[in-house]
């Protein structure tokens, strides 16, 4: 099997599971108990708490555990709003855990280029011209589908002179493995992570929340997280988290090294093989350093991704077209749509994502796989091939 989904979900780092099977096991306490298994528990939050922080660049007191990306997501969106009233924005790429809420707020939606990056100036003039005071802005750090990199510090400065009682919250949630986010962030009042897409398990995450910011809680409870997260916390997932992640930064400029050029290869080797193939955000003749090292996005002319995902299965290649949603359905992706790529183009897009068990033989069964995937739905459509190679970007 060649698992090239891990922007969908990552296997389980194997010091992760170390980490937590004490704590289902024996050191099981309550974190907010008395005794001594309790407080064992909670030494054990207090100390991943100062490892989270150190990866994200916030104090240990600025940890707020959550459930994942979507709860951090929310609890960003909500809570601010729920607490300060006004507007919320944020970009047309976010996802929908960031989209969903703003939208659902009555937020406003501001705009992308066709390389997948805000477009200051008509922010500019969203946040000048809101008809009530915007109080959240957010942005990703990097994108879950064609793994553009967005810098965060123009869009501070530009928030800071239009909106300057607002707060700032990136979804890092694709970002710990392949981006320094304490750096990338320092400008960022909230930062949202997900531990399963880092090699921690599933349903754990952090929303870090700067000092002197106040969140309305979403769910009322027994004060835990200072009360901005109430109920019992993961405490093996957290543990877990932590210790992935304390790998994940360790090992992270190695990391992006090995994984970029295996990426690279794929990449390259995709575009020269199959004719009219886009590859997202790639300019010809470009690198490929707006983007996170891990993620191979690519558009196909004239076939279907979903039939490209059952073909690619079959040879035991497991990729995605788009983010993965709950349903699995193939939607047209919003956010190629926002980069301005036509509907049909967009969908035969192909998501490879690499990871830390990615190996060369995955990008060799990929390179083999893919070209004679589409050729074969293309000959089953009859489509012709314009017999250009084409790595301009045009998606
Ligand atoms: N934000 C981004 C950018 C993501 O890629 C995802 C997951 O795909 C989420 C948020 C949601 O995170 P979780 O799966 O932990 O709820």
């Amino acid at each position: 099997m060649h698992y090239l989904d891990h922007a969908a979900g990552t296997p389980v780092r194997p010091v992760a599971v170390d980490a937590m099977m004490p704590m289902l096991t024996t050191d099981f306490g309550n974190p907010s108990g008395a005794h001594r298994l309790a407080r064992s528990a909670n030494r054990a939050l207090d100390d991943a708490r100062e490892t989270m922080a150190e990866a994200l660049g916030v104090e240990p007191g600025e940890i707020v555990f959550t459930s994942g990306g979507t709860e951090a997501d929310n609890l960003a969106v909500n809570g601010v709003i729920g607490a300060r009233g006004g507007v919320a924005v944020c970009s047309a790429i976010e996802h929908h855990a960031v989209l969903e809420p703003v939208e659902h707020l009555g937020g406003l939606v501001a705009p992308v280029d066709r390389r997948g990056l805000v477009d200051l100036e008509v922010l500019a003039e969203l946040l000048r011209s809101a008809s009530e005071p915007v109080s959240l802005v957010s942005v990703m750090l990097a994108n879950n589908e064609t793994g553009v990199i967005q810098p965060l510090e123009p869009i501070r400065v530009v928030i800071d002179e239009y909106a300057p009682g607002a707060v700032f919250h990136t979804d890092a949630v694709q970002s710990l493995c392949w981006v320094d986010v304490a750096a990338a962030a320092a400008c960022v009042d909230l930062i949202s992570v997900s531990a399963h897409k880092f090699g921690g398990p599933k349903g754990v995450g952090v929303l870090a929340v700067r000092n002197g910011i106040t969140l309305a809680p979403m769910q009322r409870g027994g004060g835990q997280e200072k009360g901005r997260r109430n109920g019992t916390q993961n405490a093996p997932g957290i543990v877990a988290m932590t210790a992935a992640a304390a790998e994940v930064i360790g090992g992270r400029a190695a990391e992006i090294e090995r994984v970029s050029e295996l990426r690279d290869r794929l990449a390259d080797g995709l575009l020269a093989t199959i004719p009219d193939t886009h590859e997202s955000a790639v300019p010809a003749g470009a690198d490929r350093a707006n983007k996170i090292a891990n993620i191979c996005h690519l558009a196909f002319e004239g076939i279907e991704s979903e039939a490209l995902l059952f073909l690619l299965e079959k040879d035991q290649i497991m990729a995605s077209a788009a983010s993965s949603c709950s349903s699995g359905a193939q939607d047209p992706s919003h956010v190629l749509a926002a980069m301005g790529v036509g509907r049909e183009l967009a969908a035969g897009s192909l998501r490879l994502s690499l990871g830390h068990t990615s190996t060369a033989a995955d990008v060799d069964a990929a390179l083999a796989a893919v070209p004679a995937a589409v050729a074969r739905l293309r000959d089953h459509v009859g489509y012709a091939t314009a017999g250009v190679q084409d790595g301009s970007g045009a998606t």
